[in-house]
């Protein structure tokens, strides 16, 4: 019997002892050993018993195990004799995937707080049911010495519990005590070192508004009292993030409670072996202010390690935690690192010295109606694969796009993605983006027969996927940016060649398109060999390219001059927008447009988005980071939505493909603003215009190609209230509807898309 198969994960999970505890309780005899491709058991026994073996190893395996296939066939020879037991590993090429980090599981918690436990209090505390894995992997197969716990000898008692089959630290590589496990400490900037007590003295210095670095299990955190408006401004003047939502940790449910809404689904989530931050929507104002300023949700977390456990016992209330690093930078994984990078930001530094090898940062999710969306996939994910199946056998390597960048492996008919690695444009995460991708090849033993790259040339990732291809010899395929966000949503819900072919509403900030112009709200026709462009937003003029996407008064211009002419600037005289202009350099912005000077055009629905929050007064004249103006657009909206019509959208039908324009909505939008009908009302009525149009385009697609199934994807479809609204009225119009739940709908999902259109495409 082999209950794994490629991309199963079997290995390192308690997987054995799991099987060797059932074995025995059926009376059966035989072994069970790894192999390279998974596990292999033989067993004897009566048929009902045998069968019993394979039922509850397919309907309850151990809980971070990941089961592709049980196979079974009859034994030739005689039986086994004696009792069921645990055999060698066999050696062979490992095929089976790596398990992401797990929190720690809830007997592990037990013991951590009963006081007659040898291993309570200890920080690192784990099993074979939880703690790391995947961020202290140096090396295959998965056993100790190829983790950074090689340090660590084991004592006498936890070698002893390593042998045990009958306990739950059977072959835990990860395992540790008081006496033989890593050490915590707590280092002040001066480099004074605290080993009494540290946690105490951490809780202690959070309490009086300090703000202290935390080694978490894929990188360092920063951690402040989330109750004190003081400081939460601080750590967000030191690590100069001026608004971008912060995370929040909190002990228990009962006090998430206190300051979030829960559903059970969500609870689910939180209390999750990912154990991933959950956005929640606010209740109570308990928190600080400054955590998430103008939205309406809040990323929350459970503990996920014995130290954040431990932490948030000495601590009373909810902290914030957020990845260390300077703004742009990737998170910070090394304690000399930490302790140079951080100076100037965090007070203190609670560390040990368990090294991080991978670098994994929280994973975000949200619950909505149609399921679960994936925000960032990291820890507690990364790096079980997202699809697969695919009857392909060619080794294939996707880049990823160029903000929140990840790249994607697909061997064996799976596709492993990793975590997104911010924006490659800063030298660090480019640094990191590359060194993560030779240390995946490595670990994997993955070489490349086909590397995919976005169409843009200036990518970073698509630079270097070419300069990979030059030195393997790999097969370059260039993939179209929006194409690949439609593959995506495909590829994660498992729809194979000949059965994929959908329609895509594919939301976005900016994409390069098809003959040298930017995208970015497209309705796409197609599957993974091809797609066909049936309607797309209005192209608008992004006067001044990059600085277009951080300044929304510009894109504000630009829409209004598309839609009124000459004569825009009258309809925003009276209204703060035309206030906020006097102090910006208006006409030379109107010249560079009518000159088509450094202006492309782009269909972008992240731009509309932008100008339609500038012209509300949401962040006009800049924001601090990508998304901000449509992500408080959204919160604005949510309680308007019942009451709120849909402002008009004009059709072009006339080309090919056709062109929603906006002149109408903006006339509609301007004539509410001097009417002073609510901002919320205002932009829930904007984005039921969108997904109205939105709609149509979908359903006429639907009757041309014969197509019934919509994609949403991009990263505008983030927006909890714009992918909702689309997925009521497709539905409403006899559509079904695809959503991401695995995959982000945003550039960091890019990668899996890019991989599926490679692997699935014969060669062009
Ligand atoms: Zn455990
Ligand atoms: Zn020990
Ligand atoms: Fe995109």
């Amino acid at each position: 019997m082999r209950p794994s198969g490629s991309g199963g994960i079997v290995q390192g999970v308690g997987f054995r002892p799991h099987v060797w505890r059932l074995a025995n309780e059926l009376g059966l005899s035989g072994e069970i050993a790894n192999d390279g491709d998974g596990v292999i058991i033989t067993a004897w026994g009566d048929a009902a018993a045998l069968a019993t073996l394979c039922e509850r190893i397919a309907a309850a395996p151990p809980p971070l195990a990941l089961i592709v296939a049980v196979e079974r066939e009859p034994l030739p020879g005689l039986p086994m004799s004696g009792a069921f037991r645990i055999g060698p590993s066999r050696s062979g090429a490992v095929s089976t995937a790596i398990a992401p980090d797990a929190a720690v599981c809830p007997d592990c918690l037990a013991e951590l707080n009963d006081p007659t436990d040898r291993r309570y209090g200890h920080a690192f505390i784990c099993c074979t049911n939880c703690g790391p894995r995947f961020s202290v992997l140096e090396s295959l197969p998965y056993d100790r010495s190829g983790t950074s716990l090689a340090a660590f000898a084991p004592c006498p008692d936890c070698a002893r519990d390593y042998r045990d089959p009958a306990g739950r630290r059977l072959h835990a590589q990860a395992i540790a005590c008081p006496a033989c496990g890593p050490r915590l400490w707590l280092e002040d900037s001066d480099g004074s070192v605290r080993t009494a007590d540290p946690v105490r003295e951490a809780a202690l210095r959070l309490q009086r508004g300090d703000i202290v670095a935390i080694k978490g299990i894929g990188g360092f955190h920063l951690a402040c009292d989330a109750t004190s408006e003081a400081a939460v401004e601080r750590l967000r003047r030191r690590k100069a993030r001026p608004d971008k939502p912060l995370a929040v940790m909190a002990r228990d449910l009962a006090q998430i409670r206190s300051f979030a809404e829960v559903s059970p689904e969500e609870e689910a989530m939180l209390r999750s072996p990912a154990a991933p931050v959950v956005l929640l929507p606010r209740a109570g104002g308990r928190l600080a202010a400054a955590i998430a300023p103008g939205l309406d949700r809040i990323g929350v977390l459970l503990p996920n390690t014995p130290l954040h456990h431990l932490l948030l016992a000495a601590h009373a209330g909810p902290v914030v935690l957020t990845s260390a690093n300077r703004s742009s930078e990737p998170q910070v994984t090394d304690n000399a690192d930490a302790r140079q990078r951080l100076i100037g930001i965090a007070d203190s530094w609670l560390m040990h010295d368990r090294a991080i090898v991978n670098r994994v940062d929280d994973s975000v999710v949200r619950q909505d109606a149609h399921g679960s969306t994936m925000l960032r996939r990291a820890r507690g994910f990364v790096p079980a694969p997202v699809a697969g199946g695919f009857d392909v056998a060619s080794s294939v390597l996707a880049m990823g796009g160029e903000q929140k960048s990840s790249f994607c492996l697909v061997r064996q008919g799976m596709a492993y993605p990793s975590a997104p690695m911010g924006d490659l444009e800063d030298a660090g995460c480019f640094a990191a983006y590359r060194q993560t991708l030779a240390h995946w090849c490595e670990l994997f033993r993955f070489r490349p027969e086909v590397i995919a790259v976005d169409q843009h040339p200036d990518y970073l990732s698509t630079q270097w996927g070419q300069a990979l291809a030059d030195t393997t010899g790999a097969r370059l395929v260039r993939v179209q940016h929006h194409h690949a966000h439609l593959a995506s949503c495909l590829a994660e819900h498992g729809l194979t060649p000949g059965n994929e072919r959908s329609i895509g509403i594919i939301l976005d900030g900016l994409g390069l398109g098809q003959g040298g112009t930017l995208w970015g709200g497209e309705v796409l026709v197609g599957g993974y060999a091809e797609v066909h462009r049936v309607a797309h937003l209005l192209p608008v003029a992004l006067p001044g390219g990059a600085r277009a996407v951080r300044e929304p008064w510009r894109n504000a211009i630009a829409h209004l001059a598309a839609a009124f002419g000459e004569g825009w600037l009258d309809q925003i005289h009276g209204l703060p927008l035309a206030d906020h202009l006097a102090s910006r350099p208006v006409e030379p912005l109107l010249r560079m447009i009518a000159l088509k000077l450094n202006a492309p055009p782009a269909s972008s629905a992240g731009r509309l988005f932008d100008a339609v929050a500038a012209l509300v007064g949401i962040s006009p004249l800049e924001q601090s980071y990508e998304g901000q103006a449509a992500a408080r657009l959204e919160a604005l909206a949510r309680p308007h939505l019942d009451a709120a019509g849909a402002y008009p959208v004009a059709i072009e039908t006339a080309t090919d493909p056709h062109i929603l324009s906006f002149a109408p909505l903006w006339a509609a939008l301007l004539e509410d603003m001097h009417r002073a009908v609510p901002p919320g009302m205002i932009a829930a009525r904007f984005h039921r215009g969108l997904a109205a149009a939105l709609t149509k385009e979908a359903v006429r697609a639907a009757g041309r190609f014969g197509c019934e199934r919509v994609v949403l994807s991009g990263g505008v479809l983030q927006n909890a209230v714009l992918a909702e609204l689309l997925r009521e009225t497709l539905t409403g119009e006899g559509l079904r509807t695809l959503l991401h739940t695995r995959v982000s709908p945003g550039d960091e999902g890019l990668s899996v898309g890019q991989a599926a259109i490679a692997a699935l495409t014969p060669a062009r």
